[in-house]
């Protein structure tokens, strides 16, 4: 089926269909199967899509569509009303960053770039208001915000919500980690004539579904990856490393041109700071992106990226939520997350709309809970680094490697002789135990790869 007919079966019209042609879409993906002629129907969706399935493009087309079906009047299925006011804001998009903002802003202006009578525009915090105040003041159909700019601004009286008819909450679930969800429910007091909500997100914790049963109405449900949240085109692969070995482990890593776009992941700003830092000065260029840089900073950095200028780029989870590169060869996880759920996000950076990458974790001996969690919420184990290293061949083992092999003797040895050192190590330090089998160790690495061995955790 070419892609005329593939996305003209879902019900898009000429110009959208155009567009995508244009995009370089062949085919829809699942998501966007599933969701265009509900949406076109005008029924509320709840959406559970990992990150990289192409869930912008599935309600970005059939919005522009209904938008476009009647710009004057009863543009909506459920819409009573005859007239328009020129102004008014019928689409909001709440957006937990400003780079998915920016993003989801971008794809709603290349999907209607044939229907030049759709306008959008993005609004989000960290920049100056007047430019943005001077475009909603000539008008749009679509907004895309984030939460924090859009109470600021409809607080001044530059935006009013009265005649929203479609509302998206996009990564619903980064909303609520983000601690929004009480400016999301004080928007939704400033909106009264909504007929179609539309809620994506790429995992569906409790306080999700409460959001999703409080606002929606008989939503339809779509899930492209019910019980394997995970990219299954990712090869997903840990490095048990002690943490003051990660920043030589990843030198190692990135130093391989195998690693032709890396977006590596760090806990905190201070951490990307440090990594890029010490990444420069072994000679690897490299640039930071989070919260404490501004827009412009952010922006360039992406673009840097984006472009090919820069080679590895060390984000935060939340400077990372929206950023859309295509051809990131690997993620790596400096730090484990806290909340297993951002795993899932991290790795969706490589591997976008169905094409393979890498996603590589470091985990030190303290995250190994973290681990534990991550593999019960992916339902799988990531296998050691270690015993599938194909895909990094480095032709030195790194230092870390070396340390590993060292302990890993050292840890035989260890057995050995653990009768005869039992109770020194006991005074040495009582928590080298494993919790399993309440066998002593020398060394955490020591302890790390027996857990790992013996009790598969
Ligand atoms: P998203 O999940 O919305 O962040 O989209 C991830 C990437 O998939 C973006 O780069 C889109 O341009 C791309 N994409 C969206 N729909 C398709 C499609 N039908 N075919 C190929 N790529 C797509």
């Amino acid at each position: 089926m070419s892609n005329q007919a593939a996305f003209h079966n879902l019900g898009l019209n000429a110009h959208l269909q155009r567009a995508v042609y244009e995009a370089g879409y062949v085919n829809p993906t699942p998501i966007q199967s599933q969701t265009i002629p509900p949406i076109l129907e005008g029924k509320d969706l709840v959406g559970c899509a990992q990150t990289g399935t192409g869930k912008t493009a599935a309600f970005a087309l059939p919005i522009l569509q209904l938008l476009s079906t009647n710009p004057k009047g009863k543009y909506h299925p459920k819409s009573k009303l005859n007239s328009r006011p020129k102004k008014n804001i019928r689409v909001l998009v709440l957006s937990p960053t400003r780079e998915l903002a920016i993003q989801i802003g971008d794809f709603f202006s290349k999907y209607s770039q044939f229907n030049t009578k759709v306008t959008n525009t993005v609004i989000f915090g960290g920049v100056t208001q007047k430019k943005q105040v001077t475009t909603l003041k000539s008008g749009v159909d679509i907004l895309v915000a984030t939460p924090g700019r859009l109470l600021d601004l409809i607080g001044q009286g530059f935006i009013s919500l009265r005649h929203i008819e479609i509302l998206v909450f996009d990564e619903a679930d980064r909303m609520l980690d983000m601690g929004f969800i009480h400016d999301v429910r004080r928007i939704m007091r400033n909106i009264s004539s909504l007929h179609q909500t539309m809620l994506f997100s790429a995992t569906m914790p409790k306080e999700i579904v409460k959001l999703a049963k409080d606002f929606l109405k008989n939503p339809v449900n779509v899930s492209v990856t019910p019980n394997q949240p995970t990219v299954e085109k990712i090869a997903q692969t840990v490095y048990f490393v002690p943490k003051n070995e990660k920043q030589s482990l990843l030198l190692s890593i990135v130093r391989n041109p195998k690693v032709s776009r890396a977006l590596v992941f760090s806990r905190t700003k201070h951490g990307a700071n440090k990594i890029v830092k010490k990444l420069m000065q072994a000679g690897v260029e490299a640039e930071p992106i989070h919260g404490n840089k501004s827009q412009n900073a952010r922006q360039k950095a992406l673009k840097n990226f984006r472009d090919g200028k820069t080679r590895i780029l060390v984000a935060t989870d939340v400077a990372a939520r929206g950023i859309d590169v295509m051809n990131i060869s690997h993620v790596i996880q400096f730090d484990l997350p806290n909340v297993s759920e951002t795993y899932v996000h991290r790795i969706g950076r490589t591997g976008r709309a169905g094409a393979g990458g890498i996603a590589i974790a470091f985990c030190d001996f303290e995250e190994l809970p973290l681990l534990r969690d991550i593999e019960k919420l992916i339902q799988m184990k990531i296998p050691d680094a270690r015993n599938s290293m194909p895909r990094i061949n480095r032709s030195k083992p790194a230092k870390s490697e070396k340390m590993m092999n060292q302990s890993s003797r050292k840890n035989q040895s260890s057995q050995k002789n653990q009768s005869s050192q039992k109770n020194q190590l006991k005074k040495v330090n009582p928590s080298l135990k494993c919790r399993h089998c309440s066998r002593l160790f020398g060394s955490q690495m020591a302890m790390l790869q027996h857990i790992k061995a013996k009790h598969n955790s």
